[in-house]
């Protein structure tokens, strides 16, 4: 109907990123750097993440990895070979909500459980009063204060475990570690953006950015000491990792083209109003989005003649990995978008143009998504000028690696900034396992320079 047509213009209206618009938001976001690398408490944290020196992939040694902060906690050994050569063997563990949202003690002697058991079913055996280094992977904005020390800022992606903002979690870990008389010393605090980065430079030396784009998303990328102009401390290197914590960008919300559905969806979550530009790209909202959009056209009877699905009514039940099937369907009668309804959300019918209307919907939110994520990255590369040479950006996360044209439209997004040349410079790599190799190497790094 025309009253159909005009209500999805205006949806395009509203979610279309334009060129100018990604333009003003990283030149907002290049400000929003230089003001975190001047001092502590700003939108962006930009937290100096005690990594300094590179790694050249003739690192040797045996770790353990602990991997906090998505859906699910993971434990992994991790064997440097060097040459490159690593291996690696993981074990996950689903953290149950209820843990998530408790007191922080429970949380943190899950995390030892795990670790403990872990040791069992891989008889990983410790001589003597020896210990097992573990690089800790909390993928939280934390304030870091030594390269095994920080203060958790805020907790993020439905995390609200008591008494611990304000706390240092490796202490945490280490005294529910103690508990239990396991012999692990943790050795290195390390973001998963840090881990990320890591972990890609070990097999591409050119690699100047680790980027999360899954459950939240972040990004950390090589500073210049001298550049980091809040910087106290000592200055063994000429360069450090920064955790930008860049899903905070906005706050203020001058710059970022917010709809009425992202701020239902953000009135609705455990941390309103933070997190701006995370709930616009992340995997954990994309799918609520969109879900929201989905009931304002129903309940103007302009999608499925007005009859909304038991399932749909509740909320964070459009999972964002039935966007990116929905993406995917190019039948003419878009079978798989009709199954996802019918099937998995229970709508009792749908027509195609229900369908073609729902997947409009979907490629509406997921481009928005893409295109904000460009943003980002062009502020950085443009930042730093890595964009002028061979530059590596390694992206950990399922948003990045499942949804379709995520990449193309991330690379697209930077052509509009930086010209045709960006395409033959830089290369988006996926970078798996950076809070398992990433974070074994933060804990070698650090015995570096301690
Ligand atoms: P985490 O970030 O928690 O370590 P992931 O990188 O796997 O773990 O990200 C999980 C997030 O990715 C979830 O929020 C989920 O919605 C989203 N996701 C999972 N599968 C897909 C998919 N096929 N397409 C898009 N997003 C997905």
């Amino acid at each position: 109907s025309d009253k159909q047509k005009r209500a999805v213009a205006e949806l395009v209206e509203d979610f279309t990123v334009t060129p100018e618009m990604l333009k003003a938001i990283k030149t907002n976001f290049i400000e929003s750097m230089g003001k975190g690398l001047e001092r502590d408490g700003e939108t962006l944290a930009m937290v100096t993440s005690y990594v300094m020196g590179r790694l050249d992939g003739s690192e040797v040694g045996s770790y353990l990895a602990l991997d906090v902060g998505g859906t699910n906690l993971r434990v992994v050994s991790v064997h440097l070979n060097g040459g490159g050569q690593i291996a690696t063997r993981q074990t996950k563990y689903r953290i149950n909500e209820n843990l998530k949202v408790g007191d922080a003690k429970s949380l943190f002697d899950f995390m030892a459980v795990c670790v403990d058991s872990f040791l069992d079913e891989h008889q990983i055996v410790v001589r003597g009063d020896s210990q097992i280094e573990l690089g800790f992977t909390f993928s939280f904005p934390v304030l870091q204060t030594s390269i095994n020390r920080g203060t958790l800022i805020t907790w993020t992606k439905g995390f609200n475990a008591s008494g611990m903002v304000g706390k240092d979690p490796v202490a945490f870990l280490q005294d529910a570690f103690n508990r239990r008389h396991l012999p692990v010393r943790v050795a290195a605090l390390v973001n998963d953006t840090v881990g990320t980065l890591l972990a890609h430079a070990y097999n591409h030396p050119e690699t100047c950015m680790g980027i999360i784009l899954g459950t939240g998303c972040n990004g950390a990328y090589i500073e210049k000491m001298s550049n980091i102009t809040k910087w106290k401390g000592e200055t063994p290197a000429e360069e450090m990792i920064i955790n930008m914590e860049f899903g905070a960008f906005d706050k203020e919300r001058v710059v970022l083209p917010l709809t009425m559905f992202d701020n239902k969806m953000d009135r609705k979550s455990v941390n309103p109003n933070k997190q701006i530009l995370e709930k616009m790209i992340a995997g954990m909202y994309l799918g609520e989005i969109t879900r929201n959009v989905l009931l304002n056209l129903i309940d103007r009877r302009l999608l499925f003649e007005g009859n909304v699905s038991a399932d749909l009514n509740q909320m964070w039940t459009f999972e964002t990995a039935y966007m990116s099937t929905i993406e995917a369907d190019n039948s003419p009668t878009l079978h798989a978008t009709r199954k996802i309804l019918e099937s998995t959300l229970s709508f009792s019918s749908t027509t195609l143009n229900d369908r073609q209307v729902v997947k409009l919907i979907v490629e509406l939110v997921g481009k928005r998504a893409a295109r904000l994520s460009a943003a980002a990255l062009a502020g950085i590369l443009e930042h730093t000028g890595a964009w002028q040479q061979k530059a590596a950006i390694g992206i950990d996360g399922s948003l990045f690696e499942y949804y379709p044209s995520f990449d193309t439209d991330i690379m697209d997004g930077l052509e509009e900034v930086f010209g045709p040349e960006v395409r033959k410079n830089v290369s988006l790599g996926l970078a798996q396992d950076g809070s398992g190799v990433g974070a074994a190497l933060c804990a070698l790094l650090a015995s570096k320079y301690s």
